[in-house]
């Protein structure tokens, strides 16, 4: 899968709509302290269904909207847009949207999705929200701080078979 393009909205410090490009091959992010890097990450993160607020940095899963400061006003909604090829060649999109005392909702290609249904997406593309190739500040020292049941779900994700698990839930539900 190649992710082509992130578009944000309120997301965090990311207040008014900014749009990135994502060019085939390596990326690099750079910028001063506090500008914004960990931020676009955690954009991609959370637009692919992570549903964890302490992994965004966050008391709350509405702490992704953008807080205010002193010249600028709270926002009333969050949203993040990740467009990409797929493995099969086909464009997809994928919104998340989250409101102040609304939760958050998706959409795939113009339609109403559940999480569990945006999950599944990612959940073999070695993509996903917890994928091993998202390494975020301090993840290093979380793997080697972390419970035995807990690193043992970060080497599954390493070795690419939590998609696994998402499957067999999805498919005991039925
Ligand atoms: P570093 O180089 O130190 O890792 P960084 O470029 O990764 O910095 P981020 O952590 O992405 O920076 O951005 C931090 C900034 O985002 C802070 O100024 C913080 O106030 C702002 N920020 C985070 N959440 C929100 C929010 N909900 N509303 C407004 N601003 C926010
Ligand atoms: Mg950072």
């Amino acid at each position: 899968m190649h992710f082509r393009r992130l578009k944000l909205t309120g997301f965090k410090s990311f207040v008014e709509p900014s749009e990135l490009h994502i060019e085939p091959g390596l990326t690099g992010v750079v910028g001063p302290n506090g500008c914004g890097k960990s931020n676009l990450l955690e954009a991609l993160r959370w637009v692919m269904g992570e549903s964890s607020a302490k992994s965004m940095r966050g008391g709350g899963m509405e702490d992704v909207i953008f807080a205010g400061t002193s010249g600028r006003p709270a926002r009333a909604f969050a949203e993040v847009v990740l467009q990409a090829r797929t493995h099969d060649d086909e464009e997809l999109e994928v919104v998340r949207r989250i409101e102040r005392g609304a939760g958050s909702a998706y959409r795939v290609n113009g339609r109403d999705v559940r999480a569990k249904d945006v999950a599944l997406i990612f959940a073999d593309a070695a993509t996903g929200a917890h994928s091993p190739a998202l390494v975020s500040q301090g993840r290093i020292a979380a793997v080697v701080a972390a419970k035995p049941a807990e690193r043992r779900a970060m080497l599954e994700d390493a070795a690419g078979i939590s998609g696994l698990h998402v499957r067999r839930k999805d498919a005991e539900q039925k």
